[in-house]
């Protein structure tokens, strides 16, 4: 059964009890809110080395970090490095959205190696396996998303809401149809002039997931690519279609969750959320971005950081990182930092603004260790301490800086801190400053626990094999 049959049933699972004691919730909320639809736990019964998380506007903002070879870089290396670049940063889930070669062994290994759910776009193979996008049959379809369930994937965007019907409202669009699946499927309904085979075949597909217990993540095919085409007829008819899908999905016993936009500007955006709650009873809603801007390629991550956090502050429950070479070429783990650093302070910045439980007692508690100079807390307790240690040591490397009562930026006769500090101890009337947040009591230890999350990575194996080759990655904890 799955997590929301076995909700809905009235049982407390022990994922439900992992979630529980994650967030620092209690178990039957986090049951209610499984079991009526608004949050999810991916969580296929085949992926060993998982650590259950939640995904729901009540609970912490979730973060997603796309991974995945293309045509011309396909390196299961390289791959393994990214996954552990993504977990180590902070990310939540992650998605496979591999199009190059070997797609089973690197699914494969991400799922075996990955302490957090894995996302695929089972399209992309269907495309890979057919000699032409247009020869993809229903059957095709069905047998990559049993095999990929059977594989031990966590949730598969499926853009079954893209129909035949749709398609003329994105004439006259400016970037027209810019999703990978959306844009695949519409010219395969072009081609064979027949509706959508997901959406024709979704109740199998619903069985599928029920089996395994895979998260059905309706993806938005029509999203609009550029602020122009944001909210338009083609994305809210998509919208409507999702909602329909979400309770086919919910009547078979299937977790869901729904993807959002894009590009969209700043006033459209809650907006935006409210809309797709409405529309889809709640379900959860997964954002790319959005990008509030189109023009700062190379940017991308600062441009849809905004974009999410907005989103999140909305309802949004999960963002979807965009790298700074969104646009422009495959992130490398470099990118993958950059991108999770952008999006994990989106996420943060909302909870702090929903005042999700504990989310502020990090904020002041960095705050404390900045005001007391304390500079190894402070950078301990950073989003990203290495980036915070180096940035001050490449000017102030010495160890007597780390006691310093002052860093490079204003110097020691101008640091504001120091001269404040002065001038409360020479009144003892100003020497009120509290400075004892104790995370550990926190409600955010076990939710935001600085540097980054908490998963449990012990379910991870030590060395695997993979088309005969035994791959020995370092294990992808979020601690390491
Ligand atoms: S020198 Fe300026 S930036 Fe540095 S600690 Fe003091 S007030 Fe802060």
């Amino acid at each position: 059964m799955t997590q929301i049959q076995r909700a809905r049933d009235g049982e407390i699972t022990p994922a439900m009890e992992r979630v529980a004691e994650r967030e620092e919730r209690d178990p039957e909320f986090v049951r209610e809110q499984v079991a009526g639809g608004q949050a999810v736990i991916p969580n296929n019964h085949a992926h060993d080395s998982l650590d259950p998380m939640i995904i729901g506007r009540e609970f912490s903002t979730k973060v997603n970090a796309n991974i995945g070879n293309s045509e011309t870089t396909s390196d299961l290396d390289a791959e393994l490095r990214k996954l552990h670049a993504a977990v180590h940063y902070g990310a939540d889930t992650v998605m496979d959205l591999s199009t190059g070669e070997r797609l089973d062994e690197t699914r494969a290994a991400n799922v075996a190696y990955s302490p957090v759910p894995v996302g695929t776009v089972p399209i992309y193979e269907a495309v890979k396996r057919a000699d032409d996008p247009a020869d993809i049959t229903h059957e095709l379809l069905l047998d990559v998303i049993e095999k990929q369930a059977e594989q031990g994937v966590d949730y598969m965007t499926i853009h079954a809401g893209v129909l035949m019907e749709h398609l003329p409202l994105t004439d006259g669009r400016k970037t027209g149809i810019v999703s990978r699946g959306g844009s695949i499927l519409a010219q395969w309904i072009e081609e064979n002039g027949m509706q959508n085979p997901l959406y024709a075949e979704f109740e199998e597909i619903c069985e599928i997931f029920a089996e395994h217990d895979v998260t059905v993540s309706l993806g938005d095919g029509l999203r609009p690519g550029c602020l122009a085409d944001a909210s338009d007829e083609a994305q809210f008819a998509e919208l409507e279609t999702l909602g329909e899908l979400t309770r086919v999905a919910w009547d078979h016993g299937v977790q869901v969750m729904v993807e959002g936009p894009g590009h969209v500007p700043m006033d459209e955006i809650g907006d935006n959320v409210d809309r797709q709650q409405a529309v889809c009873d709640g379900a959860p809603f997964y954002v790319l971005g959005p990008l509030v801007t189109d023009v700062a390629p190379g940017y991308d991550h600062i441009t849809s950081a905004i974009g999410a956090t907005e989103a999140a502050r909305a309802g949004a429950a999960m963002l979807c990182y965009v790298t700074p070479k969104e646009h422009l070429g495959l992130p490398n783990a470099e990118d993958v930092r950059d991108g999770l650093a952008a999006y994990r302070i989106a996420a943060h910045a909302a909870d702090v603004a929903n005042g999700l439980p504990g989310a502020r007692d990090w904020d002041d508690a960095l705050s404390e260790a900045r005001y007391e100079f304390d500079w190894e807390r402070q950078f301990d307790l950073a989003l990203d301490p290495e980036r915070a240690r180096a940035y001050h040591d490449q000017t102030l490397p010495g160890d007597n800086y780390k006691e310093a009562r002052f860093c490079s930026m204003c110097g020691a006769e101008f640091c504001s801190m120091r001269i404040d500090q002065d001038a409360r101890d020479a009144d003892g009337e100003m020497a009120s400053i509290d400075g004892d947040t104790d995370l550990d009591a926190s409600d955010a230890a076990a939710v935001n626990l600085p540097p980054v999350g908490t998963h449990d990575a012990s379910g991870v194996p030590d060395e695997i094999e993979i088309g005969g080759v035994t791959f020995t990655p370092e294990t992808p904890h979020a601690d390491d």
